[in-house]
């Protein structure tokens, strides 16, 4: 099945035709629970690996912050057993609520596994694989097809106390012999592994966060708001949920400048991880083939409080290291 951005409330480039110099197209991904192979796009699903390269690993050991430490089997097991009495609740109309069987297998809030487990290397896990067959906006090196992004799933202190990323561009036809089975961390923080989903993705029009127009611009565009009660930051400008470039949604701290830990240079948007695909305010970004009740974090990732990892490419050169800001 499609997903399909509803027409947005308002049409703001007939308003203000100059937004238009401040436009870019993103990919939705819509991500949503399935099995994926190493042969699809997806969000969390299996990775095409060369069965004799390394698999990146984070050796921050002792610097991880600990929190509520989980095995990926509890992460799955707990995400079985809240599924379930979903659908039980939703069969029969009555309240959500587990069995004191269901309730004794979730771990205790407050439980952690032991942080000795991160005196190990941790292997990263997969984020998202992207073919470039299915992505509109997809970026990468000339001739690459496939862009994977993987993350170590704990919290990193120095990286904002958010998963630290990595991207990788490929040529599928290249790989050679694939990688059955890719390792995996003993302990996760759980939140960052995500659900494997399929992508349903989609090419919408964005344009530039407010407080990065020029300042005439925002001015006029917020007085307007002021007089209509449309938002141009929730439903007019910027895509909520996992996409591929576009722009960056500022809301937290205000904007700061990324730039190359390299060269130097004003970095551009690669990839969007987020904790939902509409929830708080961006209803409007529901796609129309989608109940009000269709649930909003299907991957399942929830960064920091509900907010959104930006992942930033330099635009001088793939080889640079990308750069996160948590939004
Ligand atoms: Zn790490
Ligand atoms: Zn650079």
């Amino acid at each position: 099945m499609t997903r399909t951005t509803p027409p947005r409330p308002a049409d703001i480039t007939g308003l203000f035709p100059e937004l238009r110099d401040y436009s870019a197209t993103a990919t939705r991904l819509h991500p949503r629970p399935g099995k994926p192979t190493s042969a699809d796009s997806s969000v969390g699903g299996p990775l095409l690996w060369p069965a004799d390269g390394p698999w990146p690993v984070c050796t921050d050991g002792d610097t991880h912050y600990v929190f509520q430490l989980r095995t990926p089997a509890t992460v799955r097991r707990s995400r079985e057993i809240i599924a379930a009495a979903q659908a039980r609740a939703t069969a029969s109309g009555s309240r959500y609520s587990l069995s004191d069987e269901e309730r004794a297998e979730l771990p205790r809030y407050d439980f952690s596994e032991p942080r000795e487990l991160l005196s190990q290397p941790v292997p990263l896990v997969p984020v998202a694989q992207l073919y470039r067959r299915d992505i509109p906006d997809f970026a990468g090196p000339d001739g690459a097809d496939l862009l994977q992004v993987l993350w170590c799933p704990l919290d990193h202190p120095d990286a904002g106390y958010n998963p630290r990323v990595r991207v990788y561009w490929r040529h599928s036809a290249d790989v050679g012999k694939r990688l059955d089975a890719a390792p995996e961390p003993a302990v996760v923080h759980g939140t960052y592994l995500p659900v494997p989903c399929v992508l349903h993705p989609e090419q919408v029009r964005e344009y530039q966060y407010g407080g990065l127009l020029p300042a005439e611009l925002d001015d006029r565009i917020t007085a307007w708001e002021e007089e209509t009660g449309h938002s141009y930051q929730y439903d007019l400008s910027l895509a909520p949920g996992w996409k591929v470039g576009g722009f960056a949604n500022w809301s937290l701290t205000d904007p700061y400048p990324m730039n190359c830990a390299d060269c130097g240079t004003t970095m551009t948007l690669l990839f969007t991880a987020d904790s939902g695909e509409w929830d708080g305010g961006s209803e409007s970004w529901r796609p129309a083939e989608e109940p009000a009740d269709a649930p909003h974090n299907p991957a399942d990732v929830t960064i920091g409080r509900g907010y959104s990892l930006y992942v930033f490419r330099c635009p001088a050169s793939y080889e640079h290291p990308p750069a996160t800001a948590m939004q």
